[in-house]
């Protein structure tokens, strides 16, 4: 049995609209005097600290095997090892909402962009594409990881970043699937967006590297429009074996 609800009285209406007034004005405040944790140890002073980031710049070969690359794709890199902290700092970004720390490990991309860069060649300068996100977990999340870190990566290298490519269909959360599962759950899954301009250069960009499923996925649409170079970067590599084990 349902009950209609008795209208607000005016005295409490006016406190939810101060209460809320007062929240949004200490919002700010909170956020300066908090201190600041990083995203891969919780230490006290910045999002990613020092000792994480040299930790996970040590962690992995930057380069990924042209026998490893995924089809589509001419040249590709990754930061470090989704064992170091990046993995525990990439969880933070996406599963405790801590969108800030896009930043940083965005920026990190930086050097491994300009190698896939120089590798791709080409006259004119790469566009940053971040990989779609799978629209289920953006309205989870609020925000494109992805977006961000190519956004991130395009601040700290001077190239620009473009949304052009998108998700034609939902996908099952890839983590819980095999290399071979994955191939086929990404089959045709993005697309490009329409009406939008197609670079001759693409640096494909994304949070993770497992199998290379989603990259492919992505390049296979990009070199179907017309993309003549295409590279792909991520900030940590999922170990393979760690993959194959799933198989
Ligand atoms: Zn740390």
């Amino acid at each position: 049995m349902q009950h209609d609800r008795a209208p607000q009285p005016a005295w409490l209406t006016t406190y939810h609209t101060v209460r809320h007034a007062l929240l949004h004005l200490v919002a700010p405040v909170l956020l300066l005097v908090a201190p600041q944790r990083c995203g891969g140890c919780e230490a006290e002073g910045s999002a990613f600290c020092d000792a994480c980031r040299a930790a996970a710049l040590a962690s992995a070969p930057t380069q990924i095997a042209a026998r490893e690359l995924p089809r589509g794709c001419d040249a590709a890199g990754v930061v470090g090892s989704y064992l170091s902290p990046l993995g525990v700092a990439l969880r933070t970004l996406k599963f405790r909402a801590a969108p800030e720390l896009a930043d940083p490990l965005g920026a990190l991309l930086a050097t491994t962009v300009r190698t896939v860069q120089l590798e791709l060649g080409g006259s004119e300068p790469p566009v940053l594409v971040p990989i779609p996100t799978d629209p289920a977990r953006l309205r989870e999340r609020g925000f494109d990881h992805a977006a961000l870190l190519a956004a991130s990566a395009a601040a700290a290298t001077g190239l620009c970043s473009a949304l052009i490519l998108e998700r034609t269909r939902g996908v099952p959360p890839l983590h819980t699937l095999g290399k071979v599962e994955r191939q086929r759950a990404m089959e045709r899954a993005i697309a490009l967006r329409a009406g939008v301009e197609l670079p001759a250069t693409v640096i494909l960009v994304d949070d993770i590297w497992t199998s290379g499923a989603t990259f492919r996925a992505a390049a296979e649409a990009l070199r179907a429009a017309g993309c003549a170079r295409i590279g792909a970067v991520a900030v940590a590599r999922e170990p393979l074996a760690a993959v194959g084990a799933r198989q």
